[in-house]
Parts: C-alpha cells; structure tokens; sequence
C-alpha cells in the first residue's frame, strides 16, 4: 500500500512538472510571430525541389520522331538543378522504378545504358519495380552495382528475413532530413519470372511502410517522410485486379505520415480534377495538380521519361508546403495538319539534348542495334505467319506465340488474335529482327484468373469468331469441341487436366485485346508490362532450337457446325 502511494505520488509530481513545461512552451510560442508564408519566414524557410520520372523501360534514346530520351532528360534537369540552387535551393531527382524492359536495344544490353544514363543525369534514388526482376538477380546485382544511387525497396525480403534493398535513405537538402521510403507492387510475385524471384518475398507495402515510418520517428533520422514507390496510381482507390496502389497506400496510413509519394506502375500522368478523386483530362503541356490522399501527395509523371515531374517545396515552422507542380514534356510533339500536309511540332520549347550524353548513349544504341541481327535461335521448319493462314487456321507461329505469353506468366491458357501475328519466320536462323516483324505493335501480355464456368462463357464468345478476321484466336491449353453455331464451348481439359466449372484457372490474352479490341470481351486483368515481342524474344533464347512441329495444332481444339474444321465458318443467315 505505502509503496504504490508512494508511486502514485512522485507520477502526480512528475505530471505537474511536465504540466509546468507544458504552459511555459505556450506562452513562448505565442509571443513569437508565426510565419505564414516562405517569405515571412525568411532563413527559416527551406525550399528544396524533386524531380522525377518512372517507368523508363528502356527509353534511353529518343524515338524515331525525336521524342523523349536520356540526354535531353539531363539536359532538362541539369537546367532546372541550376535554377533551383541560384534561388538557395537544393534538388533532389528520383525513380519510381521499371528502368528494365520493353526496348530491344536496351533489353540486348541489360539496360546498361538506361543506368548509364541515370548515373551521368545524377539520380539520388529509385523504387525497385517488378521489371527489374525480368532478368536473372545476378544482372539486377549488377544493376546495383552499376548505379551510384540507391535502389530502394522495403517489402522485398531474401529467404534469411533479411531485407533485398535498403528501405529508406535519408537525404540532407538544404540542411532537411528527407528520408525517401521504397516500396514494390505485390504483384511482382505473381508476374516476375519464378525462375529469379522464388526465394524472395513481397510483404504488403503498407504494413511495411507503417513499420519503416515508426522506425524513422523512432530514431529522429528525419524531418519529412516521402516515398519513392513503383505500386500503380488508381483513382480513388479503384485497382481492380491489380495489388493496392498509392492511394490505398495513402489512406491506410495516419494521415500526413508521408507527405508524399512519388509512384510508377500504372504509367499515367497523375493530374487530378481539382478537389475530386478522378483524373483531369490532361493533354501534354497542361497544367497538372497531383493526388492528395490523407494529407500525401501522390505524383507520377507517365512513363518512359515523357515528362519530368518538378514538385517545388517549402518547408516552415515543422510543415512541408508544396508551392508548385509540373509535368515538363521532353521534347514531345503533337500533329498539326495544315491543308493535306501534317506535321509534327514541339507541344513545348524544344530541349537540345545534352551533346556528351548524347555521345555516350549513340554508341550503346548503335551496339544495341548490331545485336538485333544476332542469332538468338533456329528453327527446322517455317513457322507460318502468314496472313492468308494464320488468321484461317492455327498455326504453329500462332500456337508458338500463345505459348510463349502463357509460359511467361505460368498461366493454364494462352489466347492469342491473329491478328497480332504479322510475319512468318523462315526455317533457320532467328533474330530479334525476325520477332519484331512478327509483333510489330508492342502490345503488353495480360493474365486473367477466372472459374472453369467463367473461362467457357470467355471462350464461347473467343473461340467462335469467324475465320478469315484477326480476331481468330489461337489457343494454346485447352481441349475443346466448338460448336461454331450455336457460340458455345464444350471443355475437357485445361492444361493438361480435367476440365472442372469451380476450379479457378488463368490465362493470357494480349492488352488490346483485353481492352475489347477485335471485339474480344472486356477484362479487367493484371497488367503484366511484358512487351509481346520481347515476350517471344526471351522463349526462343531459352529455347535455342526450336522443332517446329512441337507447336503444330494436335487437334486439341475440334470445329462443329462449321463449314471448316479449321475453325468457325458460318455462312451469315
Ligand atoms: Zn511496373
């Protein structure tokens, strides 16, 4: 009894002390002015910018039209950095990841140069995206190894329940701690390549973003909490099939813990209708407000270094204050038609792209280039492309190709329009060259999970469509009797195994089609960010030979009511 009165007695005296401190603080803050503005709050204000990109999937080099690319990237930045420090700021430029895949000239060369360019650009950090497992880890170490900056990731564990990457850096600008958090989609571990990522795991962005927020508070390492995140921007929270992106993640965590993110992923300009969850109509050039969730701003700034995200900041009296926001285009055009003559015109002023980067990247792209006509596989028979086949009857090019998008992804189905198929390739050597003039359009492969009941109403409708039109699918994974007539399915086996209506099944079908091209059903799949042709690239490099006849149709697929067997003839009624 003494003893706990005792207690109670030194925690009420320890109460009143703090009460004490507590009023002295008060009456002191009330006789100092509170600065409202950066300008009023003079020296105190620190104002500091961050530049960013995402999703660069190897656009190191302009394209034909003289769009985009590294050099002009830096000699953007490089303005802008110059800028900034002559008004007493500091910069600082990040990535919100996917720096890999989806230009062969990068993908021949491990995108050694995209990280090439982003050391001589000077990036301070980036997201690890689920693209930079597209390649074996010892490339993404060597990666690693190549960047002078941090590649970050706070949800990527090794087997041993270590963390991959580092979760966070904190940055000094300007005498602010900014400690930067990174974080990758959970989808990675559905559609990264099994064969790199099985002994890693993709733990829940949010759950982990709260922990590395409570350890950065914890230790006082920083003054404002951002995150660089490559995990989708979805409006209002609505990611359909995909993981949880950055508004989920904004809204799951207290509000303002981070005071902004910085994403990638789903490759949109984040501009947002002004005081509504939906996206503005945003044209190049336009102004831009981005995302604020739960007191975060969310920012992405499209893809493939289109546009430079510039967000300048205030900091005063404790609280960050974004003071404004752009997306700069780089170097892109519009069409203008005058008369019967259309041309293509800068949307903004033209960027002369920095002429030693410029160098420095012509000499990977003409490298890159030379590598398109190395032999990557050979072939003993003609896969059949041709037009006048391939939209008729399936092929084995057409069966070829849906079993390359299938496998990719581990997924039971391929669908494939053959319409998408627009060459053959010639018994005998293979080139990536060849693979481009097969899939010219860079369509991205997508995976759907349905029920058995599901995938037949999908295939009633994909299956039957008439032959002689690119909507005509090959279909590799399935054995099925089609009744052309009546636009109706009967299964037997899907990959390999019995056909059962509850069983959950996935497939792969390109984007466009997804989307409803050729008439196809509308999806709502994940988007996979595989390109087609590199998609079928990577098959044949694995393969090395390949015996045509092993994707030559084994009658898996049976027409009735048809005036073909090869596939739906219905004369109209
Ligand atoms: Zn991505």
């Amino acid at each position: 009894m003494t003893n706990m009165l005792i207690k109670g007695l030194v925690a009420t005296a320890v109460l009143t002390a703090l009460t004490g401190c507590n009023s002295d603080d008060e009456t002191h803050l009330v006789e100092t002015p509170v600065a409202t503005t950066c300008v009023e709050a003079g020296e105190e204000c620190k104002t500091f910018t961050v530049l960013h990109t995402n999703d660069n999937h190897g656009r190191f080099w302009e394209n034909s039209d003289g769009e985009y690319g590294m050099a002009a990237r830096k000699a953007l930045i490089d303005q802008i950095r110059a800028e900034v420090s002559s008004n007493g700021g500091e910069t600082l430029v990040l990535s919100g990841g996917d720096i890999n895949t989806g230009v062969p000239e990068s993908d021949l060369q491990d995108a050694l140069p995209d990280f090439i360019g982003m050391n001589e650009i000077a990036y301070d950090a980036m997201a690890v995206g689920n693209h930079e497992f597209d390649n074996p880890l010892a490339v993404l170490d060597s990666q690693r190894s190549i960047a002078n900056f941090p590649m970050l990731a706070a949800n990527i564990y090794k087997a041993d329940g270590t963390r991959y990457f580092d979760a966070y850096k904190v940055f000094d600008v300007d005498g602010l701690r900014v400690a930067v958090i990174g974080l990758t989609t959970e989808d990675t571990a559905k559609i990264g390549n099994p064969e790199f990522i099985s002994d890693l795991t993709f733990t829940d962005p949010a759950t982990e973003a709260a922990k590395v927020i409570a350890e950065i508070k914890e230790a006082n390492v920083a003054d404002v909490i951002f995150a660089t995140t490559h995990m989708g921007h979805y409006a209002d929270a609505q990611n359909g099939s995909n993981a949880p992106g950055d508004v989920t993640l904004a809204r799951t965590l207290a509000e303002g813990d981070l005071s902004a993110i910085i994403g990638g992923h789903s490759q949109n300009p984040v501009c947002m209708e002004p005081g509504t969850n939906a996206y503005a109509d945003f044209a190049p050039g336009d102004d831009c407000a981005p995302d604020m969730q739960n007191g975060t701003y969310i920012m992405q700034a499209h893809e493939w270094g289109k546009y430079v995200g510039r967000a300048d900041f205030e900091y005063f009296n404790g609280e960050l204050h974004l003071a404004s926001y752009k997306l700069i285009p780089v170097n892109l055009k519009k069409s203008v038609t005058e008369g019967d003559v259309t041309t293509k015109v800068f949307v903004s002023d033209e960027i002369t792209p920095d002429a030693d980067l410029k160098e420095l990247l012509s000499y990977y792209q003409e490298r890159g280039q030379g590598q398109l006509d190395e032999v990557i596989a050979t072939t003993d028979a003609l896969l059949d492309g041709e037009r006048a086949n391939v939209r008729n009857m399936q092929t084995n090019l057409g069966r070829l190709i849906a079993e390359a998008q299938r496998t990719k992804v581990g997924a039971d189905i391929g669908v494939m329009n053959s319409g998408g198929v627009r060459a053959s390739i010639a018994a005998g050597e293979i080139s990536y060259r060849d693979v481009l003039t097969v899939q010219p359009f860079g369509n991205m492969v997508t995976l759907s999970t349905m029920t058995g009941a599901e995938v037949t109403e999908y295939l009633n409708t994909v299956a039957s469509f008439q032959r002689g039109a690119g909507a005509y699918a090959q279909i590799t994974g399935v054995k099925m009797i089609v009744d052309c007539t009546a636009k109706t399915v009967a299964i037997s086996e899907i990959n390999g195994k019995d056909y059962s209506a509850t069983e959950s099944y996935s497939f792969t079908v390109p984007s466009f089609n997804a989307a409803g091209g050729d008439g196809y059903p509308v999806l709502d799949p994940i988007q996979t960010g595989y390109v087609d042709a590199e998609v079928l690239y990577t098959f044949f490099k694995d393969k090395g030979t390949i015996a045509a006849a092993d994707y030559a149709p084994m009658g898996d697929i049976e027409y009735q009511n048809s005036n073909s067997p090869l596939g739906c003839t219905v004369p109209a009624i």
